[in-house]
């Protein structure tokens, strides 16, 4: 089943990475072997898969998982969207200062 258009997962996918930290922040990274997802399935050679890093190691997640997560965590609960709408936001204006005052 497919739960998100191609927009939607782009959409929600950078709203994730808005409300994770600097250094955690996910990656999109073409599979360059077989790796396993986080929840079992198989990421083959060349597929594109999802990874960052944590204090223990690394997760990685194929696309389905990765869509699954975000049409839970965004697309059945706007007050989330709202909130990493929020953060992405009073990032993006931190980030617009900071580069006026190198001016
Ligand atoms: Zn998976």
């Amino acid at each position: 089943m497919d739960y998100l258009t191609d927009k939607e997962f782009d959409q929600y996918f950078k709203l994730l990475n808005a409300i994770c930290g600097d250094y955690s922040q996910w990656r999109s990274p073409k599979a360059l072997k077989l790796h396993k997802c986080e929840f079992g399935c198989d990421i083959f050679k060349n597929e594109q898969y999802f990874r960052k890093g944590y204090n223990l190691g690394t997760i990685k997640l194929c696309k389905n998982c990765m869509e699954k997560m975000l049409f839970i965590f965004f697309a059945t609960d706007p007050g989330t969207t709202k909130i990493a709408c929020w953060v992405r936001d009073k990032r993006f204006e931190k980030m617009r200062k900071a580069v006026e005052k190198l001016r």
